[in-house]
């Protein structure tokens, strides 16, 4: 049985559920930028240039600071919705799109954001 026919498209091209976008736009409300890890460092690090030959360091370094941040779940959340760029979450873009593919699968939004946030996403 169908129980959601209502499926709203993603820029990425992933589907969510109305329901799912619920839970995410839900869940992103609670990002707050006064508890952020990442409020005194330096944005180059969440939005590492390619052609820079320390850019994977220094997204290995926003990883980092994700990892010990208390509103990390919500900072992904955010970034899964609005389609961001640069790092959220601890993740990347392309991490993101795969944890869209697994919510695509049906996978429990909140299971994913578990999976994703219970550890560091990028390679140190
Ligand atoms: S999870 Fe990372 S990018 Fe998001 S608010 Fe925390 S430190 Fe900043």
């Amino acid at each position: 049985m169908i129980t959601e026919a209502v499926q709203l498209m993603l820029p990425l091209g992933h589907t969510l559920t109305t329901d799912q976008r619920t839970d995410l736009t839900r869940l992103a409300s609670g990002l707050q930028a006064d508890r952020a890890a990442c409020r005194d460092g330096n944005p180059d690090d969440w939005h590492p240039d390619p052609d820079d030959p320390d850019s994977a360091a220094k997204a290995a370094r926003a990883a980092r600071t994700c990892a010990g941040c208390p509103v990390a779940r919500a900072c992904l959340s955010a970034a899964l919705v609005a389609d961001e760029q640069g790092i959220w979450g601890g993740t990347t873009e392309g991490q993101r799109a795969d944890l869209l593919d697994l919510i695509g699968t049906g996978v429990r939004v909140e299971a994913v954001l578990s999976i994703a946030t219970d550890r560091p996403r990028l390679a140190a």
